[in-house]
């Protein structure tokens, strides 16, 4: 099962605006099931049913055959092979869709279709009943609501915007109706889950609303996240004169400053830095609070330092085929409360720029449900010729947004894309 976001409420809360707002800003997939009640509201429409009667709507389910489709990051409702996205954005089919949404053989003819998607993406679902009975087991249930008033001024303009003629009297009647409708049908009601959070947007505008459920998803997912401790106290106290006495070495070698050190939180997680000299891990490492693991490159494994690595918690990953073995050690350090530091460049930057990341950062940070610190490395020398480093620290990527749920490779690269994107953003130029 993906990450699942349920936002339920009332028509006209601003449900939808918000759902995307927050699955656009998470790259999770919007699902507006509202659109697939539409969709069967305009079949009946069509075929000249009486959308509250189970008796005219009921048989034609049978030749109705539905699709969600995303062009651009946009869902697209095909019905019958037509897409009908735009068809279904009436009053009329508004009111239809809560007729025929009032029919159990209709919400259980939409039920897999909802669950499907939920269980192959990471997905924001909007509608009615999402978080009490299409997926009761959704990490985050919200359940948004904003007075009749409100919603029926902002569905006003709405249709207004789209040069369609219709009053605030009408509009707030209609709110009403629905409402009553969708709350006291005898199958799956309008009801807020138990287990929900509610959010009266009334005094608040889209982009207070949608911040205001991201903080309620970044409460709830970060304390879904396995707990997990720091490395072992014994090893720390070594590890904290380590880190004194190689910074004073560090600092003999090169020049080194530090940038957004307030970033770096306590707790175990992934560093993904780019690379630019060998001493780049001993340039992070000093300033962490934590003991990491290091992957890095098997060749480097042949010389003497080899042992000395090892003692640093340095392994060894092969590169250009996926090693089985250093993804294990890399899990394994993350299970035990280390940090893990992975340079997904693979390899050095040999001309100061930032090079592809490869993939296996993110499948890491996926499978341990680890959030990612982002370290941005810039190096240039300076008049006397010496090295000087500027480390720069960015603020910690939550491992929600990070989840990637078939292992699929596209996944995997946008997953791994934030991440670079996070990194190049901490590089100066
Ligand atoms: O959200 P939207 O206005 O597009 O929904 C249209 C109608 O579909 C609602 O008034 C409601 O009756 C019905 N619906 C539902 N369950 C959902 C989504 C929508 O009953 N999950």
């Amino acid at each position: 099962m993906g990450i699942n976001i349920a936002l339920d409420g009332p028509s006209g809360a601003g449900k939808s605006t918000i759902a995307k707002g927050v699955a656009k800003e998470l790259g999770y997939v919007y699902v507006d099931t509202g659109a697939l009640y539409r969709s069967i509201g305009l079949y009946a429409v069509r075929n000249g049913a009486k959308t509250n009667e189970a008796s005219e709507v009921v048989p034609l389910l049978e030749s109705i055959k539905l699709e969600l489709k995303y062009v651009d990051g946009t869902q697209r409702v095909i019905l019958n092979g037509e897409d009908v996205s735009e068809a279904i954005r009436t009053p009329e089919i508004a009111m239809a869709a809560s007729g025929v949404s009032a029919i159990p053989e209709v919400r259980e003819f939409l039920l897999s279709l909802q669950r499907t998607m939920a269980e192959k993406h990471n997905i924001v679902m909007d509608g009615r009943d999402i978080g009490t009975v299409i997926l009761p087991k959704a990490q985050v249930k919200i359940f948004i609501t904003a007075s009749a008033e409100e919603r029926a001024n902002r569905r006003l303009k709405e249709h207004l915007a789209k040069g369609q003629e219709i009053s605030y009297e009408e509009i707030l009647k209609e709110i009403n109706e629905r409402d009553y409708n969708d709350s006291h049908r005898a199958a799956a009601p309008l009801k807020k889950a138990d287990d929900a959070v509610e959010l009266d947007t009334s005094n608040l505008d889209i982009d207070g609303s949608i911040n205001a459920v991201l903080e309620i998803v970044d409460t709830k997912l970060n304390a879904l996240r396995p707990q997990r401790g720091m490395a072992p106290a014994v090893n720390r106290f070594f590890f904290t004169f380590v880190r004194w006495f190689a910074l004073f070495l560090l600092k003999i070698v090169m020049k080194v400053r530090y940038e957004g050190l307030e970033n770096i939180p306590k707790g175990s997680y992934v560093i993904a830095a780019n690379h630019h000299t060998a001493l780049d891990p001993v340039a992070i490492g000093v300033k962490m609070n934590n003991i990491s693991g290091y992957m890095a490159k098997e060749d480097i494994f042949r010389y003497k330092i080899a042992h000395a690595l090892k003692i640093f918690h340095a392994f060894p990953v092969s590169r250009g085929k996926s090693d089985k073995s250093a993804i294990r050690t890399a899990l394994s350090y993350l299970d035990r409360g280390y940090n893990l530091t992975i340079f997904p460049e693979g390899t050095r930057s040999k001309d100061g720029k930032i090079g592809s990341f490869k993939s296996g950062v993110s499948f890491v940070a996926s499978e341990a449900n680890a959030d990612v610190l982002p370290v941005g490395i810039t190096k240039r020398k300076t008049k006397l010729g010496r090295t000087f480093l500027t480390v720069r620290f960015g603020k910690l990527i939550p491992y929600y947004k990070l989840k990637v749920n078939s292992l699929s490779s596209s996944e995997l690269k946008h997953s791994r894309d934030i991440i670079l994107n996070e990194v190049k953003g901490l590089i100066d130029e």
